[in-house]
């Protein structure tokens, strides 16, 4: 008799974690397949690894400035098998943390890839067992996109990066998004040449223009290279190296070449057509707001669903999905007004709404800009200046959106978004006394709107 469970979740990342567990704890009989390393890309290849490697990284500007702060540092260099070293042990806590999370809860953990049979039943890919499940929860993220670039097996992507054996002198990244900028300003501070690939004309699409235009400046100054309007056409051996043909009819030299060009959900080979579960355009599960799939009993969270790729996001979308199926209590996660952050260096925080968004949903807005020179770096030898911006809708004073560049910006949005998501107008924020000498005081200091830049690409929308 095959083992019958009332949920099967197939992936051990933030969203299938989330959900097995709270589902488990209303009572439910709980297995989980995971055919890779239990948290995801988020513990395993993406969030922690990154950060870590960020932190490491700032240590570089730490160095430059600590002379303008009175303080000698001779000798630092730095040590990248230990830096690795260290953060695979850190991977290898929280990996068990997870397991651990999920044995406390009862759930069962089978580490083995899983697809789905037909309505109802579950594959054990290593055992060859079936498992029978009142509900199956795909939970499976993504992967990085490789494009069909003559010689892409000759680059890597970020699920390469955190484990090559030594830094490159030179590495090429292709992209213009989140991995490719935060991947750019670590590795140039860790002492590798880089140069940026980008098909836009700046990079960040998706985000505020000033946003967009500070952190380009600050990246070409802190010397990396950024080539916009440009793809990269093939990748060569070349000697010891490689060399990049670009689009243009470039030719680059490099050490290593790093396509971070997006992500696709994993649905491939999971058996999702056995029960008509379907995808949409670019491959991700269909869902309602409840995570439900087109086939009966079949749900879908996080990446592999493609709303809003953040772990944070798939972690609510898994918890509501638990509550809601097995908790008795309802609830869909709210993807208004989701604060998000760059790790870049410099730093972006944001959320809600672009001025350029901004501009067309509302009759009339204000928005409120200060560039400044953290006191962090007033001492220091290179001016990094820090951007803070409020987009306001003039007719009901309320703050749609706030964009910050420089340091600590990530923690400064996370509150800045408490105050957005309750509808805050630019009057409280005024009301609200600053706290002095700190860089987030611009948020409630600035008194004067600005006329609106020139926007990325097109002529300035002024009034409005
Ligand atoms: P993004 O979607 O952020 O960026 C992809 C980039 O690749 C864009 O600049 C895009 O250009 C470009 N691109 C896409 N297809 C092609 C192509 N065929 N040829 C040339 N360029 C192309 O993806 P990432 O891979 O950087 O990150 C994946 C996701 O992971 C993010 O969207 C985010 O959800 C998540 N993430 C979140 C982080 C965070 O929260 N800090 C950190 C890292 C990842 P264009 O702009 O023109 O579309």
């Amino acid at each position: 008799m095959p083992e019958t469970v009332d949920l099967f979740v197939i992936g051990g990342g933030s969203g299938g974690v989330r959900a097995a567990r709270i589902a488990a704890g209303h009572g439910a009989k709980v297995a989980l397949a995971e055919e890779y390393r239990y948290g995801g890309t988020c513990v395993i290849r993406g969030c922690v690894p990154k950060k870590l490697l960020t932190l490491a990284s700032r240590f570089a500007d730490d160095f430059a400035r600590a002379p303008g702060y009175g303080w000698r540092i001779d000798g630092a260099h730095f040590d990248w098998p230990a830096l690795r070293q260290a953060k695979d042990r850190e991977l290898a806590r929280l990996e068990a943390i997870y397991r651990d999370g999920l044995a406390r809860a009862g759930v069962r953990t089978i580490d083995s890839r899983a697809v789905i049979e037909g309505p109802g039943r579950v594959r054990l890919l290593a055992t060859g067992e079936t498992v029978r499940a009142a509900h199956i929860l795909v939970a499976t993220g993504g992967t990085p996109y490789l494009p069909p670039t003559p010689g892409v097996e000759l680059g890597i992507t970020s699920n390469e990066v955190f484990d090559l054996p030594r830094l490159p002198g030179r590495m090429v990244i292709e992209g213009g998004g989140f991995i490719a900028v935060e991947f750019a300003c670590l590795l140039q501070r860790l002492g590798v040449e880089v140069t940026i690939v980008y098909r836009g004309d700046l990079v960040l699409r998706l985000f505020d223009d000033d946003l967009r235009r500070h952190l380009d400046a600050a990246m070409r100054d802190a010397g990396i290279a950024i080539r916009t309007g440009e793809t990269i056409a093939a990748i060569e051996r070349d000697g010891a190296g490689l060399r990049v043909r670009t689009a243009r009819g470039e030719s680059l030299a490099t050490d290593s070449v790093m396509l971070a060009l997006g992500r696709v959900p994993n649905t491939r080979g999971l058996g999702l057509e056995t029960v008509g579960a379907e995808l949409d355009e670019r491959g991700a599960i269909r869902v309602s707001a409840d995570s439900k799939t087109t086939a009966e009993g079949v749900w879908a969270v996080g990446d592999v669903t493609d709303r809003i790729a953040l772990t944070p996001v798939a972690i609510r979308e898994g918890h509501a999905f638990a509550d809601t199926v097995f908790g008795g209590r309802p609830w869909t996660c709210d993807h208004e007004d989701v604060a998000q952050a760059v790790f870049a260096t410099p730093e972006i925080g944001t959320v809600g709404l672009t001025e350029a968004q901004a501009r067309e949903r509302f009759a009339a807005i204000d928005v409120y800009r200060s560039r400044f020179r953290p006191m962090s770096n007033v001492l220091a030898p290179r001016i990094e200046r820090m951007l803070v911006k409020l987009v306001v809708d003039r007719a009901s004073d309320r703050v749609l959106g706030v964009h910050l560049c420089g340091p600590d910006a990530a923690e400064m949005i996370q509150l800045a978004a408490i105050a957005v998501k309750m509808g805050a107008t630019k009057r409280q924020f005024d009301q609200t006394v600053a706290v002095h000498p700190t860089a987030a005081e611009e948020l409630v200091t600035m008194r004067e709107p600005v006329e609106p830049a020139e926007p990325v690409g097109g002529a300035a929308t002024i009034g409005g």
